[in-house]
């Protein structure tokens, strides 16, 4: 059972480009909330911070990580590695604070599995649209422009993945968006009524896988 006094875990996936990482570092900002920072082996992009974004490390880093079983859980997103270690995740939730995970479906799947003594509500963002999903995948920059179309391709797949999430979060505003997600994270702590319309989401997400 999780005890009152430990942190919670909040996990946020989405297919590339819904905005989901200015939700985790807008909800960041929120008393007792840190951001869970994760290793990668991909090359930082212009406007990231070593250390802040991500640890950058290259693949025999991540292998040695790997056999050491420092990860909490990783995986292999877009011919890259990407994993959260153990350590600094338990050090935080054992000292109250709530962490927060930007995360894909594979790592979710396999934090759910391990069953651990702490609370977890996990998070689906969705982009309104295919169209606006593009859109928005198209104005990074131009290196990324080159694999909006890959990504586009991988939303398809990744999309069908909201069935293992606690709520589904349509990001047509962020800011809305944003009050979402704080409404059910204090409903879920203090167990109080939530404002969630699964009907209105399960006819968005035929919309966009049809
Ligand atoms: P990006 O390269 O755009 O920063 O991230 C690509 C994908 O990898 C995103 O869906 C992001 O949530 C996911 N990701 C980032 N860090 C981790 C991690 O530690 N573990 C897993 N499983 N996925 C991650």
């Amino acid at each position: 059972m999780p005890s009152e006094k430990d942190g919670v875990m909040i996990i946020l996936s989405s297919p590339s480009g819904a905005g989901k990482t200015t939700l985790v570092k807008m909800l960041s900002k929120m008393e007792n909330f840190e951001i869970s920072i994760s290793h990668t082996t991909r090359q930082p992009r212009p406007n990231e911070t070593s250390n802040e974004d991500y640890f950058f490390v290259n693949e025999k880093e991540f292998k040695r990580l790997i056999k050491n079983e420092e990860f909490l859980e990783y995986a292999k997103v877009f011919s890259n590695f990407y994993g959260t270690t153990r350590t600094p995740v338990i050090d935080k939730l054992n000292k109250g604070k709530n962490v927060l995970f930007d995360i894909d479906w594979q790592g979710a799947d396999q934090i759910k599995n391990k069953n651990l003594d702490y609370k977890l509500i996990s998070f689906f963002i969705l982009p309104p649209s295919k169209e606006i999903l593009f859109e928005r995948l198209s104005n990074r920059d131009m290196k990324d422009k080159l694999i909006a179309e890959e990504r586009m391709k991988q939303f398809g797949r990744d999309v069908l993945h909201w069935i293992n999430y606690d709520y589904v979060i349509i990001n047509d505003n962020i800011e809305t968006c944003y009050s979402k997600i704080i409404n059910l994270i204090h409903a879920e702590i203090n167990n109080g009524s939530k404002d969630y319309d699964a009907e209105y989401i399960r006819n968005h997400i035929e919309k966009l896988t049809s």
